[in-house]
C-alpha cells in the first residue's frame, strides 16, 4: 500500500528503531510508549484491520503472535507478564490502517482497560 505508514517502516522508507524483522514480520518501537516497553509487531502483508484478515492469514497471525511472545522473552518480560492488543476501527482505538500488534509491558497493566 502506497501511502501505509507502517508498509513504509517495513520497507526501511521511514526510520523505527527495528527490534526484529524475517521475510513476514517486522517488530519495532512504538513512537508513543504507554508503557516502559510498547513494542509494535506487523505483518510485511498490508491488511488494513482484523475485520479483514482471511482464513489464509491465520498462519500469518500465528506468527505475529509468536513473535510477540519471542519479544517478550528477549526482553525479559514474560515473567511478570505483558498485555498484547489489536484495535480494531475506530471504535476499538485504531489510528494506523495496517493491522498490528502492541506489547506493553514493563508496569502493571489495569483491566479493564480506559
Ligand atoms: P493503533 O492506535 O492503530 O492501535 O496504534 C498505532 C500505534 O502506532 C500507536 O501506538 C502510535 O504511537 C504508533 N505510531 C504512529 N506513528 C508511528 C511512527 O511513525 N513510528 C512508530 N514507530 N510508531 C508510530
Ligand atoms: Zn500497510
Amino acid at each position: 500500500m502506497k501511502d501505509c505508514l507502517f508498509c513504509k517502516i517495513a520497507k526501511g522508507e521511514i526510520p523505527a528503531k527495528i527490534l526484529h524483522q524475517d521475510d513476514r514480520i517486522v517488530a519495532f518501537d512504538d513512537i508513543n510508549p504507554q508503557a516502559l516497553y510498547h513494542k509494535i509487531i506487523i505483518p510485511r502483508k498490508h491488511i488494513a484491520t482484523v475485520n479483514d484478515l482471511h482464513a489464509e492469514d491465520a498462519d500469518l497471525v500465528g506468527q505475529m503472535v509468536l513473535s510477540a511472545a519471542n519479544l517478550a522473552k528477549e526482553l525479559n518480560i514474560a515473567e511478570p507478564g505483558y498485555r498484547l492488543v489489536m484495535n480494531c476501527n475506530p471504535g476499538g482505538g485504531q489510528t494506523v490502517y495496517h493491522i498490528h500488534i502492541h506489547l506493553l509491558g514493563g508496569r502493571q497493566m489495569a483491566w479493564p482497560p480506559g
